[in-house]
């Protein structure tokens, strides 16, 4: 236990470092001047060209969704990803040795030439997102932590990074484990990262792209819609359209549901209008209804 307090100790304090390393030095392979340029950019096409002519230049909780943006994507979950993924390496590594298995690696992609690499990991790391993320829609105590990222109630680039901290470590440990198997490192991935942060954000915003035929194949801003639609058919009672960068996934395995392209769908939660609408109010409450589930004699609602 001490080894991966130590472990997780080295990567926040390397995450220190490597932070304010970030803020100062602006360069081309540095995420936080990438989330504020392709920020910006998205920002002013929607202002020029939205799809949502009615809905307000700064929407309900934008500074929220703004100060989420930088928690999450900056803060949080690349903190996690240098914390909480070695110890998962870690305890993934020890578990394998238990059955004499020293090295993690269990296929070796290294020689293939980058681009075909870089390729892999994002294929197969949006393959675990997409599976991930389905199961927060049918894992009831999931359902409840992927509610923040659900309860915004119109779209906008910034609502993409609009979620508790938990599914940062939930999703940066489980799709680390798969990459690390296949001898990926962080540092490999960058472009991966800001290329799905871009496609991310393009897919939550007050845009209206159409991607023709590459429609079955990459997420877009009016098949996401429906992923928000606050009334759910009823033959997909806990939700759809689950793909984060490509939407091929849900095409495949039938997860799929997009009858019309309405801008002014209703997004929001399905089953009931009042949510926290603060940071604090928002990060307490699944832990609160978790708890409350759990204790004895409480109703189950
Ligand atoms: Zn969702
Ligand atoms: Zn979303």
């Amino acid at each position: 236990m001490e080894k991966y307090f130590k472990v997780m100790i080295d990567g926040y304090t390397g995450y220190a470092n490597y932070f304010f390393n970030e803020i100062l030095n602006p360069g081309w392979h540095n995420y936080f001047y990438w989330l504020l340029a392709a920020s910006l950019l998205i920002y002013l096409a929607e202002i020029a060209f939205p799809w949502r002519k009615n809905q307000a230049l700064i929407r309900d909780h934008f500074w929220l969704d703004i100060f989420y943006l930088f928690w999450n994507y900056f803060l949080f979950s690349l903190l996690v990803y240098n914390a909480l993924s070695m110890v998962a390496v870690q305890a993934f590594k020890d578990f394998l040795g238990i059955f004499g298995i020293n090295n993690l690696v269990a296929i070796q992609v290294g020689n293939l030439p980058g681009w075909v690499q870089l390729l892999i990991i994002f294929v197969l790391r949006d393959f675990m997102q997409w599976n991930i993320h389905r199961m927060y829609h049918h894992v009831d105590w999931m359902w409840e932590f992927h509610k923040v990222h659900h309860s915004t109630k119109e779209m906008g680039f910034a609502a993409l990074l609009r979620y508790h901290w938990m599914e940062n470590i939930l999703y940066r440990t489980l799709e680390y484990i798969p990459l690390a198997m296949i001898g990926f490192g962080i540092s490999d991935f960058f472009i991966v990262h800001i290329f799905t942060l871009v496609a991310g954000q393009l897919g939550h915003a007050n845009l209206n792209i159409p991607l023709g035929k590459f429609k079955y194949l990459f997420n877009g801003p009016q098949m996401h819609l429906w992923h928000h639609a606050k009334h759910l058919p009823q033959s997909h009672p806990n939700g759809f359209n689950y793909g984060i960068t490509l939407s091929i996934w849900d095409f495949i395995f039938r997860t799929n549901y997009w009858p019309s392209n309405d801008e002014n769908l209703a997004v929001g939660l399905p089953d009931e209008e009042r949510f926290p609408e603060d940071f604090i109010g928002q990060n307490l409450e699944p832990f609160r209804r978790i708890f409350d589930k759990n204790k004895p004699n409480s109703p189950t609602s």
